[in-house]
């Protein structure tokens, strides 16, 4: 029972299946209030610096298919094009070229320093905190959306020249569920997120990425969860302070569940249920910023049901994963672990059975091994020391 389908496999890439679904990065810049770069600059050795010459492509605005690519069906978010249009300006009226360097797409050199002391002035000038944040959110995902520019794969987020798509599998999500993303913006293109696999594995409708902060991507999933209704909404979290649920607890012996969840028997009921579909939220975020997280989907949940978010956590934690695990550094969760971890436990479930979820675990766990083997190479590569990769490989959130 508490070797999951999944945990039965001969695989190294263990992760603890504790919650929050990120592990803990040693990022420090972590809170909206300091505005500090567009991003850590950790890995900034690692790429060189990559100039965005407006003069040289007309402009740098984007467009909705290259916003599209990057694993999102939404309209391009109205502040993300403010501030790709703000960047424009300043670009056009000062004398230094809009640059990017490291992962992820931190602003650099004397146009960092101009651009810094406009926004600034900027998020100073802000009325209150929810316009604060949604600017912080699109100023981090312009950012990166300009500087990953034909240096990251638009589908796997890696450098270009260590582009996995080949390698990951594809399969289809049961098509009752649906995994939603809530990603912070700093998470957002960066190489070693693991949330991204879920819709390289499942596909964008079956999993689906919510940008924090960003209103166009929070009001897509409150609608979806509107219209699914609250019993259909979970979120994989340990919130300490209302009772958790074990999956077992949420779906076994309730053959109803499964009815009106899973859409595999549509009765009669149907027409009045509104949809069907089992939305689960998972948390992609380091684990600082995952309370602030889970905090903006309780305080939506209050204002929509007048209820608390229905939480679950997973029965495989750290204690049943502990003897499987030969590499202590992978005593960390992660977003694709809980999510594969999730499918493995509804497996077990009679009444899911005989839904290949299994199989839909396995893929996401492929995927997963996939992504670790890529940037361990890519760590190689670049005369990383073991020691650095190691340390990398808890870093994979
Ligand atoms: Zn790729």
């Amino acid at each position: 029972m508490m070797l999951s389908a999944s945990a039965t496999r001969a695989s190294s890439f263990k992760c603890s299946l504790l919650y929050p679904t990120s592990c803990s990065r040693t990022r420090m810049d972590t809170r909206p209030s300091t505005l500090r770069g567009c991003t850590s600059s950790r890995s900034s050795s690692l790429s060189p610096p990559r100039e965005v010459h407006s003069a040289d492509t007309g402009d740098t605005t984007i467009s909705v298919q290259e916003w599209q690519g990057w694993g999102t069906t939404s309209p391009i978010p109205a502040m993300v094009t403010e501030i790709v249009e703000d960047l424009n300006v300043l670009d056009r009226n000062i004398d230094a070229q809009m640059s990017f360097g490291g992962i992820g797409g931190k602003l650099q050199g004397d146009f960092k320093i101009q651009e810094d002391k406009k926004h600034r002035a900027k998020y100073q000038a802000l009325g209150d905190s929810e316009k604060k944040l949604q600017f912080f959110a699109a100023r981090q995902i312009a950012c990166r959306l300009l500087g990953s520019r034909g240096y990251l794969c638009q589908k796997c987020w890696l450098p270009l020249e260590d582009c996995m798509c080949s390698k990951v599998p594809s399969c289809s999500l049961l098509r009752g569920i649906r995994f939603w993303l809530y990603m912070h913006p700093k998470d957002f293109l960066r190489q070693n997120n693991t949330g991204k696999l879920l819709w390289q594995v499942f596909g964008v409708q079956a999993a689906t990425l919510c940008l924090f902060g960003i209103a166009e991507h929070e009001e897509i999933m409150w609608n979806a969860f509107k219209f699914a209704g609250k019993d259909k909404v979970w979120c994989l979290y340990p919130n300490k302070n209302v009772p958790i649920k074990s999956v077992q607890d949420s779906f076994a012996q309730d053959s109803s569940t499964v009815q009106r969840g899973g859409n595999f028997h549509v009765d009669s009921t149907a027409q009045t249920n509104g949809d069907k579909t089992m939305n689960f939220v998972l948390i992609d975020g380091t684990w600082s910023n995952s309370s602030a997280m889970f905090r903006r989907l309780t305080e939506r949940a209050k204002l929509v049901w007048e209820e608390d978010l229905p939480c679950i956590s997973l029965a495989t934690g750290a204690s049943a994963m502990h003897k499987l695990r030969p590499q202590p550094s992978w005593d960390r969760t992660c977003t694709a672990a809980a999510g594969l971890g999730l499918l493995s436990e509804l497996q077990l479930l009679p009444e899911f059975s005989s839904f290949g979820l299994d199989k839909q675990a396995e893929a996401l766990e492929d995927a997963l091994a996939v992504l670790l083997e890529a940037l361990t190479a890519r760590r190689l590569r670049m005369g990383r020391s073991i020691t650095r990769r190691e340390r990398h490989n808890r870093d994979i959130c």
